[in-house]
């Protein structure tokens, strides 16, 4: 069996789902011609003056300027793909912006076991702190607003936030992640936090040996992920979150397994050790953990409006320098057609900032700065 890959990551739709989601659409933007490989028309800049330039929500006359720069890179989003890139590229002393919504995946774990280098573990928001202090030694800045238009105009991609700001940048990494879908129930990220809701299983399966696990998704795709979960508890079943039969091999599977099939629900909710799902009939089961897979809303609708290739789940194909199918426009963590996972987006980061540096005309260092 192939391992299936993160919960939420299949990229169904919203309504397919019939469950909410936890953060609104980007619009498309136009489509336009890119050529990103243009000459300087100004030297580069230090990332410290980019960060002060890049603050531009209180100060008019910076965002002025700020509107007015090409930047080498603009960043959109700040999650730990982002902010990795970010310090990079500040790194490469290149003059980068990051323009940032704010809503993380990471800032819903409350606590990662396998993010390298934190043998005990790393709370999200933790890391993302950690992630934004250390882009800020660079002086790395971010922008708090969301990007809702990407384009190209003479020769530089310009973007423009919901508020009406815009920025101008040679290059552009998209780092906007996904957003996942979520089943209806009271109290859902108290859940989340009390891991009786677990979202990923490729992250925290392991935490969740031996227990009573659900899992809560169309019956197909749940069968191939409670296979999955079998690897670390022997008692999982699926719980349909909509009807519908398993296919025949599908269903041999799941009772070679010792998988348990539940028809879809009256209701889901928790109680602070269990999610409880009460059936038809009033018949109740309780489990210890729930994996809801619903799929997620790949936040790749600005490189879509460019003509960026996607997958079927409209997450976006990338090439072995994370650059998308639109020249100059790059890709990196969950918002890749790839396994969504922290330390793979934070491998593209370093990827896609470093092709980045390497393609822009080179900021040599100056001589009387040296001294
Ligand atoms: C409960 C839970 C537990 C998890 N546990 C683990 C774990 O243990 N280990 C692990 O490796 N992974 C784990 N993950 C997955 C991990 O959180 C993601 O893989 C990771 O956050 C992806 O990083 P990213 O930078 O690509 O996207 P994100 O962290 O989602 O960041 C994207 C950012 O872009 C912003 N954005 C989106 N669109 C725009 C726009 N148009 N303009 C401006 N900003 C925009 C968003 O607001 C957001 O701030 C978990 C996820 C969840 C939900």
């Amino acid at each position: 069996m192939p391992i299936p890959r993160s919960p939420l990551q299949a990229g169904r739709s919203r309504e397919a789902a019939g469950a909410d989601t936890l953060d609104g659409d980007d619009r498309a933007a136009e489509r336009t011609a890119p050529d990103p490989r243009t000459p300087d028309d100004g030297a580069p800049g230090d990332s410290a003056r980019a960060g002060a330039q890049a603050h531009a929500g209180d100060d008019a006359q910076a965002h002025a300027r700020n509107h007015r720069a090409r930047h080498d890179c603009l960043i959109v989003g700040a999650g730990p793909a982002g902010l990795t890139a970010a310090t990079y590229l500040a790194r490469f002393r290149r003059d980068i912006v990051v323009v940032d919504a704010g809503r993380s995946r990471a800032r819903w774990i409350p606590r990662s076991h396998n993010v390298p280098g934190f043998p005990l573990g790393v709370a999200g928001p933790t890391l993302l702190e950690r992630l934004r202090t250390q882009a800020g030694e660079y002086g790395v800045d971010i922008v708090a607003g969301r990007i809702g238009r990407l384009e190209r105009a003479d020769g530089a991609f310009v973007a423009t936030a919901e508020d009406g700001r815009s920025w101008h940048a040679r290059t552009v990494i998209l780092a906007s992640g996904i957003v996942d879908v979520m089943p209806a129930m009271p109290g859902l990220e108290d859940a989340i936090d009390r891991h009786v809701v677990r979202l990923c299983a490729v992250c925290d399966a392991y935490e969740a040996r031996d227990e009573r696990i659900a899992v809560y998704a169309p019956v197909e795709e749940g069968i191939a992920h409670a296979l999955f979960l079998r690897t670390f508890s022997p008692r999982v079943a699926v719980v349909r979150s909509e009807p519908g039969e398993p296919s025949p091999a599908a269903a041999q599977a799941a009772r070679d397994a010792g998988i348990a099939l539940w028809p879809p629900s009256v209701s889901l909710h928790h109680d602070g050790e269990c999610c409880v799902f009460i059936f038809h009939h009033g018949r109740v089961q309780r489990f210890d953990t729930v994996y809801p897979v619903l799929g997620g809303d790949a936040q790749s609708q600005l490189a879509a409006g460019l003509g960026a290739r996607m997958d079927d789940n409209r997450e976006l194909v990338v090439d072995a320098h994370q650059q998308t199918s639109v020249e100059g426009l790059y890709a990196i963590g969950d918002v890749v057609s790839a396994l969504n996972q922290i330390s793979v987006g934070v491998g593209h980061a370093a990827i896609a900032a470093s092709d980045i540096h390497q393609r822009l005309p080179r900021n040599f260092r100056d001589a009387t700065v040296a001294g």
